[in-house]
């Protein structure tokens, strides 16, 4: 069998196929030696090549050897056999955006990558400030929490600035994440309230990123990837929305999370 794995900061995320199909397991990364025990047991002779910062970790758990390759070019190769699988192929020019623990930002250009920006506001910044300020820690109990919550009790809109008279720019806009201070002390926010307005910061963040470079770099489309839209279509919706505001194309890859681990499937 031949496998590929992607080893992060938060997930351990694995492809393999078997009967000529592609199939997606992942691990907490913290539950490494139960990732490799779920190797060892499940699999005889695999073929097995690793990326990603976890990768000598894991591959010093394994009882057989393990091919290792660079993780920006497996995460290129495998999101873009992805999107040739779904009929959706990318084209030769594109910019991907790999929101993990933290986010990474790629221009591709003829297939090859190159690193061009990146953000310690990610996936780990929800969970993080989403445990200091509600003691959750669950990611799927958060997530559920925050699309119960409303951003109009945290953050401050353009609107509610120009109260009355028109705005130069949309009303709609966030002018200040988190920034309805005098609300905040008069009336606190429930959690789902805070959740919700952490995922608004951290999308914003990402997408204003992500869109000037689209624009340095003159691409049209941005792929979106990475376990941190798992289950969140409010990250989803948020990226979705500002990323058109550019007149840029967002793309979010199905199973675009388990691009670096079917890179690496295929460098086996
Ligand atoms: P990395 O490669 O850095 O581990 P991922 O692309 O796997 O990054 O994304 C990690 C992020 O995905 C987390 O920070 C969290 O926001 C989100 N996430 C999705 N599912 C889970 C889960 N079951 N447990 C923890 N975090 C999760």
């Amino acid at each position: 069998t031949k496998i590929g794995i992607d080893a992060g900061g938060t997930l351990l995320k694995i492809a393999y196929v078997e009967n000529d199909a592609l199939y997606y397991r992942s691990f907490r990364s913290r539950d490494i030696d139960r990732a490799a025990s779920w190797l060892t047991d499940h699999f005889e002779n695999p073929a097995i090549c690793v990326t990603g910062g976890k990768s000598h970790a894991l591959a010093e758990k394994l009882n057989v050897p393990a091919k290792t390759v660079l993780e920006f070019d497996a995460t290129t190769q495998g999101m873009t056999y992805l999107a040739d699988q779904l009929n959706h192929p990318l084209g030769n020019d594109f910019l991907f955006v790999n929101v993990g623990t933290g986010t990474s930002i790629h221009y591709v250009h003829d297939g090859k990558q190159e690193r061009v920006g990146g953000s310690g506001v990610g996936g780990g910044t929800l969970l993080g400030i989403g445990f200091l300020a509600t003691d959750m820690q669950d990611y799927e109990k958060i997530i559920q929490a925050a699309s119960e919550g409303n951003r109009e009790n945290v953050d401050l809109k353009v609107k509610d600035i120009f109260d009355g008279s028109v705005p130069p720019i949309s009303g709609d806009l966030t002018a200040s994440n988190f920034g309805k201070t005098e609300i905040l002390v008069e009336q606190p926010p429930s959690d789902p309230d805070i959740l919700a307005s952490i995922i608004g910061l951290v999308g914003e963040v990402i997408v204003t990123i992500s869109s000037q470079l689209a624009v340095q770099y003159d691409a049209d489309t941005i792929v979106y990837i990475g376990s941190s839209f798992r289950s969140n279509p409010l990250l989803q919706q948020i990226i979705e929305k500002y990323t058109r505001m550019i007149g840029k194309t967002p793309l979010f890859l199905e199973n675009g999370e388990y691009s670096g681990a079917v890179g690496a499937l295929l460098a086996t």
